[in-house]
């Protein structure tokens, strides 16, 4: 029985300043093979249930077709999309598979508003009616319900922070072999809502998401259902399909699909407000904690978050922490400034001099920081297995980093952007949590995966930045303007649904 592997995985910032194209795949994942993933055996990813599904059943073999993975950035570029869709649909040809599974972000959106996965899957739909295609997707997809249709069967993360991606991926190569074996035959509905729902208080650990996830996983005990998937979208993704919907599979039963996909999608527009929660800007949060008595404590700024899309180069929330003159001892993670990494390891451990923080791609969100600091660390190649829970024992790269102090605030400088969520990235650079009292961080939800027990307080902040809280001020092109929140006065009627 033969298997074909496939990967896109990417959340497009449609208000990023860039664009993603092979270059930007090439900085997270950009292979093709077996070789390019057998390092991944053990880890708590897509294609480490893809590894262990093989080692399970022998009567399988699998080829891996392209697997490209960025950091979020903005749209995929017409080139680059095209590129990849066609290889695909060529990879497919060049054999005969028994089933395709396919490792899907779903907010990887193109230019033009136009939705990379939908567009993916109609291509191989067009010269493969009937081949059974297995799809993961992350929470934050924004699909668009003929998705449903075109996949023979999909999952998607059930926790936020993410740390189910193996587990999802394992329950959608199960399914998919019942379909190819004929012991099920899968049958899917999507219900969109018309809402935009920003994801500072989408954990699935308290709030809102919690409850309606709880709802989904007691609805999905329903005889004949397969899986109930909440999708909470992205609303930095301008994109025609972009919001937040429910997607239920059943055992050929159509009609229950859409009764099960309505009543969640229900539940999730009921408590649609509460997502919706006032966030501190960095000097409010440091006057709040003035007096705090437990530490350390971690200030997460969302607006420049690299995992929704952000540069990791906005000044403001450095700029708060440096004006307060902290008289405690102080981290700051991180900004991306190869040149200013550059130059500290030329110029050496304790070389001072004046630089310049921040606001260097853009004056957009504010000045560059500038003052004198002291070169404290270096780091040839900040490389790591994750130690985490999230994607944990998959490979993390951010080139060669240094450490620089201003004050009592040691600031972390890296090469190559991706998040900063894993305990390998401040072990690497030197950041102890036990010596500093408080870290300011561009990070949001995922950071808590690791660090909810290590910190006395996260407290979740909103800055200028590209991933701005209040995202009903982006100039959005493509997302219908009847959303909630953008159209306060939205409805969400199941009749509506066919
Ligand atoms: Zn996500």
């Amino acid at each position: 029985m033969k298997l074909g592997v496939f990967k896109l995985v990417h959340e497009a910032n449609s208000f990023a300043l860039d664009r993603c194209d092979q270059n930007m795949f090439a900085e997270g994942q950009w292979t093709r093979g077996y070789g390019a993933v057998k390092n991944e055996e053990n880890s708590n990813t897509e294609l480490g249930a893809v590894l262990a599904f093989l080692e399970n059943h022998t009567e399988w073999e699998a080829t891996f077709f392209r697997l490209a993975s960025a950091s979020p950035c903005g749209d995929i570029t017409n080139a680059c999309f095209s590129a990849v869709r066609d290889e695909l649909v060529a990879d497919i040809k060049a054999g005969a598979w028994d089933a395709l599974y396919l490792c899907l972000h779903g907010a990887a959106t193109v230019e033009g508003g136009r939705s990379a996965e939908l567009e993916l899957l109609r291509a191989i739909r067009a010269d493969f009616p009937d081949l059974p295609i297995g799809v993961s997707f992350d929470m934050h997809a924004n699909l668009a319900p003929e998705i449903a249709q075109l996949v023979t069967i999909a999952a998607g993360y059930k926790t936020h922070p993410h740390i189910d991606m193996r587990n999802v991926a394992a329950k959608v190569l199960r399914l998919v072999v019942s379909t190819a074996r004929g012991d099920i035959r899968p049958t899917g509905a999507i219900v969109k809502l018309p809402l935009l729902l920003p994801s500072a208080n989408m954990r699935t650990t308290d709030g809102p998401m919690r409850e309606v996830v709880s709802y989904a996983a007691l609805v999905e005990q329903q005889e004949g259902a397969l899986d109930i998937t909440v999708y909470g979208g992205f609303p930095y993704s301008d994109c025609t399909m972009s919001g937040a919907c429910c997607m239920v599979y059943t055992d050929n039963d159509t009609a229950l699909a859409y009764r099960l996909a309505r009543d969640v999608a229900g539940k999730l527009w009921s408590l649609k407000e509460q997502f919706f929660v006032p966030l501190p800007s960095t000097r409010e949060a440091l006057q709040s904690i003035a007096n705090a008595t437990r530490y350390p404590i971690a200030i997460a700024d969302n607006a420049d978050n690299p995992g929704s899309g952000g540069i990791a180069d906005t000044p403001s929330q450095l700029r708060a922490i440096l004006d307060a003159e902290l008289a405690i001892p102080a981290a700051f993670c991180f900004l991306v400034d190869p040149e200013l990494v550059e130059r500290c390891h030329k110029a050496g451990i304790g070389a001072r001099f004046q630089a310049r923080l921040g606001g260097r791609l853009t004056s957009l969100y504010g000045p560059p920081v500038e003052r004198e600091v002291e070169v404290v660390r270096l780091v040839e190649d900040c490389s790591f297995k994750n130690e985490g829970p999230q994607d944990t024992g998959a490979s993390s790269s951010y080139g060669p980093t240094a450490v620089v102090k201003c004050g009592n605030i040691e600031i972390v400088v890296v090469t190559i952007r991706h998040s900063v969520s894993d305990p390998g990235f401040y072990r690497v650079n030197g950041i102890d949590f036990s010596k500093i009292r408080l870290l300011g961080v561009k990070a949001k939800n995922h950071f808590r995966a690791a660090f909810s027990s290590v910190f006395a307080e996260i407290i979740a902040v909103d800055e200028p930045g590209p991933a701005a809280y209040d995202f009903t001020t982006l100039p959005f092109t493509h997302v219908p303007d009847h959303f909630y929140p953008m159209n306060p006065g939205a409805t969400f009627s199941v009749e509506k649904v066919t």
